[in-house]
């Protein structure tokens, strides 16, 4: 404990001696960002997209799964394109359980998304996609939670973590072929607090098919909230 306390005082004496270092190409980061100006301007962001569900069109509007059914979620937005070396990024982030990644990735996320919005969206609470306890011990964080957390800054809009829980502990949605995925992550979430009235944000990392977010939306909207977007890092295009 106490050496973990002494290890973290020398990580941020170094952090504050030493000039942040690009977390891409390890040349100078820069304005205390562990990334420098030319790998943040090589960052995907994601441009044109569908409305309903972050998806990269070539124009704004409805992508054509939105148009045949609607979702449970009010709307998505993505700040990234899931590709490199933003996929990396997150599998640091996820895989290799590098925290530093949160900030940065959290940061990022928070420009890329506030550069989008018209005017400030409207929030009564920011949602991270809750991890399974086990899951949680084994990772040390969740990392939708750290994502979320320079965004309720920013917007000053309260961050609640606590609200919901994830009651089954599923398989890694990215291991299953896309048909599977809804009926695994079914019942997956439970409501533990008062959302009634509440216009939510959910904040995810990445969003693939949609299933995880929509049933985690499903799921806010039975328990009463009147709105829920979606907010997330990165939008694979399939
Ligand atoms: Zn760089
Ligand atoms: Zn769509």
């Amino acid at each position: 404990m106490l050496l973990n306390r002494v290890n973290s005082w020398l990580q941020n004496i170094q952090a504050w001696l030493l000039p942040a270092q690009c977390v891409l190409c390890g040349g100078v980061g820069q304005g205390g960002w562990d990334l420098c100006p030319a790998c943040r301007a090589d960052l995907p962001s994601i441009g044109a997209a569908c409305r309903q569900c972050a998806l990269p069109l070539p124009a704004a509007g409805l992508c054509g799964r939105c148009q045949r059914r609607p979702r449970p979620f009010t709307a998505a937005a993505a700040a990234f394109h899931y590709r490199t070396p933003l996929d990396s990024l997150v599998q640091g982030l996820k895989f290799r359980k590098d925290i530093r990644l949160a900030r940065l990735l959290g940061g990022l996320m928070a420009q890329e998304l506030l550069a989008q919005f018209v005017a400030p969206p409207g929030m009564d609470v920011i949602v991270p996609v809750p991890l399974h306890p086990a899951r949680l011990r084994e990772r040390g964080f969740n990392q939708a939670l750290e994502l979320a957390r320079p965004l309720a800054r920013q917007l000053c809009v309260p961050l609640d973590s606590r609200c919901a829980e994830r009651v089954r502990a599923t398989a890694p949605q990215s291991a299953l072929p896309a048909k599977q995925r809804r009926r695994n992550i079914k019942g997956a979430f439970r409501v533990t607090a008062a959302v009634k009235g509440c216009r939510v944000a959910v904040v995810d990392d990445v969003m693939t098919t949609g299933h995880t977010v929509s049933e985690f939306a499903a799921t806010l909207r039975r328990a009463g909230a009147v709105s829920v977007t979606v907010w997330v890092c990165a939008r694979v295009a399939p």
